[in-house]
């Protein structure tokens, strides 16, 4: 590609971006922002976005997977099947057609897809089944600030299996592991992948694939001998003096004093007007309480328990106020770890629920009435930790240190929670009805271009990976006025793209400055400068990430590339 009539937009500065990555995507022309959290990808980060989806695609298909492509726009009647148009949460983007039905924009598509398989796979001897699309997806996120870290339109890949036993779940998930183990190692970065689930040890169906990165909105704790590594939301804020009590039985028992528990008492805790609370849930899901709290002003009268889970009702109490009512240590129940776990269980949990819920509005199974050993067993209490740096690892016993890492994969197990709630169904060998059992596995597509240049940059700009660049080769004419630079230049330009390598050119007549500047910015791997020396027969030939350089003839150039 000629740089002189390329959309190649580069920038000085950028005003406020924050993150790393922002801003030298903005900086380099790769992407625009056209209003919060959402953006155009520019000639230059539109190949980098491709190149990154079809590594994803080709470790998709090699372990069978389908590529399909969904609609980004769905009837609401499919979400209002599954529970959550209503406890998506404020994330969820809604409208209406001419009609005034409703629609939503997809945020992702257990809902569409599990509609698809209801009606066109009815046998067992059609299982298992993965489905992939690379596609948009839609979320009003409360903080879009951090470029493509967090848009409210990005691109994500998203997988969906189909079993009809837990055995081949459990083979699926641990393709789909090992594929994502594949496609991040191929984008070059540092990753780990991480118990998602971190309350309680062991297998617990669902890893997040976590960059690890600075820029980071999770937290890693990770052991410094095996490969322990769990997303501990609350680690962050927790402080001295709750780190002294640490035994979440203890905790528990302290505020399970017998008595009727009432929304007016709970109000009166939270500081709240009393008509606000509607509801306070305390359930164990995966051994691990949860607390949430229902405020008034959602739409949760008419609808049952498992309808309440609207993430934005954690937004309720801080921290500290929880903390204060229950007693218990950080990071036990508290708004983040809440935020979490309303996700995990609105994604995975929400069918176990009726029989988990252990308070309930009703009289004294409230959050602050709550028994250890009545209301949940105390062993899986007792599992539970409030990891904390220093401490001893729960597999190994060596010592635990937090990373900041940048969620850019999730598998997860779904098993039943959509299939029953959608009632789809196959057939077994003995001809009875079974409710699929599922699995989804996301991966933020443009959050991982960041996510790559949060690894790979230097004071000048981006570093890409090979594997990812726009182009491997920036071709560069230092004076395009001199007769023997051009014609050389020209020359190597067509015998690059000849020999099948991908180069950007830059035929400007701007200063060298200007364009070392630039190719510096830019990040292409491998720079070739047409300068002074043509005129001895001689370029030179330049590696973006070490900046050692040689000079050689162009024949000998092309012979030096891949
Ligand atoms: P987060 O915790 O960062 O909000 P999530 O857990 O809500 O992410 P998932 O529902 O697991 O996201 O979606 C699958 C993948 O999509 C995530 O692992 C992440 O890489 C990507 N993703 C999610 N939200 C965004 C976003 N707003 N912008 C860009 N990528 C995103
Ligand atoms: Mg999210
Ligand atoms: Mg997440
Ligand atoms: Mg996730």
């Amino acid at each position: 590609m000629r740089q002189k009539n390329a959309l190649i937009p580069t920038l000085r500065n950028v005003g406020e971006a924050e993150m790393i990555s922002h801003q030298l995507l903005l900086r380099g022309g790769f992407i625009r922002q056209l209003a919060a959290g959402i953006y155009t990808y520019l000639p230059l980060g539109y190949r980098v976005l491709h190149k990154v989806e079809n590594i994803v695609r080709e470790e998709m298909d090699r372990i069978g997977a389908q590529e399909l492509l969904l609609p980004a726009l769905h009837p609401a009647e499919l979400w209002q099947e599954s529970g959550r148009f209503t406890n998506y949460g404020p994330e969820l983007v809604k409208l209406k057609d001419r009609h005034d039905r409703d629609f939503v924009m997809g945020p992702t598509h257990e809902e569409v897809i599990t509609d698809l398989l209801r009606g066109e796979i009815n046998t067992y001897k059609k299982l298992p089944m993965s489905l992939y699309q690379i596609q948009t997806k839609f979320r009003d996120e409360k903080r879009p600030r951090s470029g493509l870290l967090r848009g409210r339109e990005f691109v994500m890949k998203d997988a969906y299996s189909f079993h009809a036993d837990r055995e081949s779940l459990d083979e699926t998930y641990q393709d789909m592991y090992q594929a994502y183990t594949n496609i991040f190692t191929r984008l070059g970065l540092d990753f780990r992948a991480v118990e998602a689930d971190a309350g309680a040890i062991g297998g617990k169906g669902t890893h997040e694939f976590m960059v690890l990165s600075d820029a980071g909105e999770d937290s890693i704790a990770m052991c410094e001998a095996c490969d322990y590594a769990a997303n501990i939301e609350m680690a962050e804020v927790t402080g001295p003096e709750e780190a002294a009590d640490k035994t979440p039985v203890a905790a528990m028992e302290k505020v399970s004093t017998p008595g009727k528990g009432s929304i007016g008492e709970v109000a009166e805790y939270l500081n709240l007007p009393a008509e606000q609370l509607v509801k306070s849930i305390l359930f164990v899901a995966d051994g691990v309480p949860v607390l949430v709290l229902v405020r008034g002003d959602h739409e949760v009268n008419d609808v049952k328990v498992k309808n309440l889970l609207d993430a934005s009702v954690c937004e309720l109490a801080d921290e500290e106020t929880v903390r204060r009512i229950t007693g218990a240590p950080a990071g036990f129940v508290g708004p983040v770890r809440l935020k979490e776990k309303v996700k995990i269980i609105a994604d995975q949990a929400v069918m176990q629920l009726n029989e988990m819920v252990v308070g309930a509005n009703e009289a004294d199974v409230h959050l602050i009435h709550v028994q250890a050993g009545r209301d949940f067993e105390v062993d899986q209490v007792a599992d539970l930790r409030n990891i904390q740096a220093g401490d001893a690892c729960p597999r190994c016993g060596a010592t635990i240190y937090f990373k900041r890492g940048i969620e850019v994969g999730h598998v997860f197990k779904l098993g039943t929670r959509y299939s029953e709630a959608m009632n789809a169904r196959f057939l077994d060998p003995n001809g009875k009805e079974q409710p699929f059992i599922m699995g989804c596995y996301g991966i933020g597509i443009s959050r991982a271009v960041a996510a790559i240049v949060e690894q790979h940059h230097d004071e000048n700009g981006i570093i890409w990976p090979v594997a990812v660049a726009p182009f491997s080769v920036h071709l560069i004419t230092v004076n395009t006025k001199n007769e023997d630079q051009a014609r050389m230049a020209e020359w190597l330009y067509e015998e690059l793209k000849k020999a099948g390598i991908e180069v950007l050119f830059d035929d400007r007549a701007e200063r060298a400055g200007v364009k070392f500047k630039d190719a510096d910015l830019l990040g292409m791997p491998v720079r070739i400068v047409v300068g002074a020396k043509a005129g001895e027969g001689l370029v030179e030939i330049k590696l973006r990430r070490t900046g050692e350089s040689k000079e050689l003839s162009p024949q000998d150039v092309l012979k030096e590339l891949p």
